[in-house]
């Protein structure tokens, strides 16, 4: 009965190796999920960066053409100059060109001052490409590392799992049944240590009465309380639990 017990421990440690390595493939590192996040805010910065810039370029391009069109408004009431009969009429002009070229010189302020804005906007524009491209650049470099730590993981899983095979066929079948049992209604522990009375699975008082027959170690016993599989603690230390590993 012992030697199933101490079988049936290692077992228990075997799987619980092997569910922490199954649920690091499953979860993905903080470190990770942290850069995806930063990477889409920047990338949504940029977007927005991207349309201020576009934003200001149309500002620039409509000024231009208003300008434009002031100079020709200009060129034509110049021109008019030539052809007036009164004095009236070339005061009127005279008064219709100085509007005109305040009205120009007021376009031309805002070409000036949407230039230093799309100026701004573009430095800012590169700024983000420029995070993006290093986060991107950092995401792949740490999604290759964890790459490699799961061929490592995957590894290990593999060499845990050969390893259950072999231990599982030396075992007694009603004995195994009744582990995946326990295990499956026990958050996977069917088998738990008894340190000073104290059953380590439920944290419950084993009755003295049983702690002594479990001193024994000559015999299986459950745990009144959550009913797994217990074993004095101290049977480890004479047995070499974990010189295998
Ligand atoms: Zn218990």
């Amino acid at each position: 009965m012992k030697e199933q017990l101490l079988k049936l421990i290692k077992l228990q440690e075997l799987d619980l190796q092997i569910r922490k390595i199954n649920k690091e493939l499953e979860t993905e590192p903080e470190a990770i999920k942290a850069l995806r996040k930063e990477l889409k805010e920047v990338k949504e910065d940029l977007a927005t960066a991207k349309a201020e810039l576009e934003e200001r370029e149309k500002v620039k391009r409509d000024a231009e053409l208003e300008l434009q069109d002031c100079e020709e408004r200009i060129k034509k009431s110049k021109q008019k100059m030539t052809e007036v009969k009164t004095n009236k009429e070339y005061q009127a002009l005279l008064t219709e060109i100085d509007e005109l070229q305040s009205l120009k010189s007021e376009w031309e302020d805002k070409i000036i001052v949407a230039m230093d804005e799309i100026e701004e906007a573009k430095k800012i524009v590169e700024e983000k490409e420029k995070i993006v491209k290093e986060l991107e650049q950092r995401l792949k470099e740490a999604q290759q590392r964890l790459e490699q730590s799961f061929a490592h993981f995957k590894k290990e899983l593999a060499q845990l799992r050969q390893k259950r095979e072999e231990m599982v066929k030396t075992m007694d079948k009603e004995l195994l049944k009744r582990y995946d049992f326990i295990r499956s209604r026990r958050n996977g522990i069917a088998v738990a240590a008894v340190n000073a009375e104290v059953c380590e699975g439920c944290n419950m008082h084993i009755p003295p009465q049983k702690y002594n027959e479990l001193l024994k170690g000559d015999k299986l016993m459950t745990c009144p309380t959550c009913q797994r599989i217990i074993y004095w603690k101290g049977i480890l230390e004479n047995n070499g639990q974990t010189e295998e590993e």
